[in-house]
């Protein structure tokens, strides 16, 4: 019997079983806390009801979403062979398996995948989306950028343009490189992770004047709340150059010719000064003013940091420990401490404003949901 989903005998037993899925988790089918739980559930439902296409894609992705990457393809491909199956169907199954794949690391299937459904039909701007997400999981960051430049989409494309230059970088293609990261500007201006490229790049070249200059554009440019990552990220590459330079050989690398700390700074700080006050501002200069020891002037950064924000425990906690050496402490009393401090400082430092995934790296594309400059700074503790 050729099978359709327009006329089948019972056309009610789609919604009745739809009822039932949704009856089973309080009204909400897709949207219950414990998705396992559903997965089961349907899974009932449909044996019940076989040729119900929506309930079974739906439940392939739920299979999926859970990482059972194997079970969602076995639902798919289920699909896809089902004799006279109508062609808006296959095409979306099909569309789904190349997801799956994808979400599986099985890439080179999932273009298969993606190019069936594109045959039988399937939205061209989706398949687009997907192809370019494909391209920059495999690497191939001209092709990304080149994908999500034509979907319209500047801020990816300038991130794999960043992605693109860091591979000339290291393959010693450096005017290739610079052509990259000024192309990731001028399509997105309020590309982060390309101005602190240029820093980085400019700090690795000894040119402190330059750092300062490309951070005082960036600032002009970057979104008041993704501000700090210029200056996170330039103080991660002052503790990776202080560490390649530490190494017994003192063997050539890409940090041999960076600028002194005492020179990046002194050229940093005025920059900084220059903006309108904000905490996160203010505590980034008293933490490139503790690397060059002048204790006394992070201390009034610090302070002018509390002043605007008060719970901002990070702050409070680098002047609590500046203030230790004043204070005269029993050993125990002083073990407790340090212990605490010890602790503090492993806190998760940054969180998806998206999902709330926390983090102590810095991230441009959240490795959760995928959100993208969703990056924040834990300024208290609630976040
Ligand atoms: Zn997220």
């Amino acid at each position: 019997m050729v099978w359709n989903p327009f006329s089948r005998k019972k056309p009610s037993d789609f919604h009745k079983n739809l009822k039932a899925a949704r009856d089973v988790s309080g009204g909400e089918a897709f949207l219950v806390q414990d998705t396992r739980a559903a997965i089961e559930e349907l899974s009932q439902v449909v044996k019940n009801d076989p040729e119900a296409v929506e309930i079974y894609l739906a439940l392939g992705s739920l299979y999926r979403s859970q990482g059972e990457i194997e079970r969602a393809i076995q639902i798919r491909n289920s699909l896809i062979v089902r004799p006279g199956l109508d062609r808006e169907f296959k095409a979306r199954a099909l569309f789904e398996l190349g997801r799956d794949f994808r979400r599986g690391g099985f890439l080179d299937r999932a273009e298969k995948a993606f190019e069936d459904a594109r045959a039988n039909g399937q939205d061209t701007v989706a398949i687009q989306h997907e192809m370019a997400r494909l391209a920059a999981e495999r690497g191939v960051f001209d092709k990304a950028a080149d994908a999500f430049g034509q979907l319209g989409l500047p801020l990816p494309q300038a991130h794999y343009l960043v992605r693109l230059a860091m591979d000339y970088f290291k393959e010693g293609k450096e005017s290739q490189a610079h052509r990259a990261l000024r192309h990731a500007i001028r399509a997105y201006p309020g590309a982060v992770e390309a101005w602190l490229e240029q820093m980085i790049q400019a700090y690795k070249s000894g040119s402190e004047r330059r750092v300062a200059d490309t951070l005082r554009e960036a600032l002009d440019n970057v979104a008041p709340d993704m501000r700090f990552v210029l200056l996170e990220g330039m103080l991660q590459a002052m503790i990776k150059a202080a560490r390649a330079k530490a190494k017994p050989q003192g063997e050539d690398t890409d940090w041999t010719n960076v600028c002194s700390d005492k020179s990046v700074v002194t050229a940093l700080l005025p920059v900084i000064e220059s903006q309108e006050p904000e905490v996160l501002l203010l505590y980034y200069g008293a933490v490139f003013l503790l690397r060059i020891d002048d204790t006394e002037n992070a201390k009034a950064w610090l302070e002018k940091t509390l002043v605007m924000q008060s719970d901002f425990w990070l702050a409070r906690l680098e002047l609590f420990e500046l203030s230790r050496s004043d204070q005269t402490l029993t050993p125990f009393f002083k073990e407790q401490l340090i212990f605490f401090m010890v602790r503090a400082r492993m806190v998760r430092r940054f969180f998806c404003r998206t999902c709330g995934l926390k983090r102590d790296h810095l991230f441009y594309n959240c490795p959760r949901c995928r959100s993208w400059h969703s990056i924040a700074f834990r300024k208290d503790f609630s976040q």
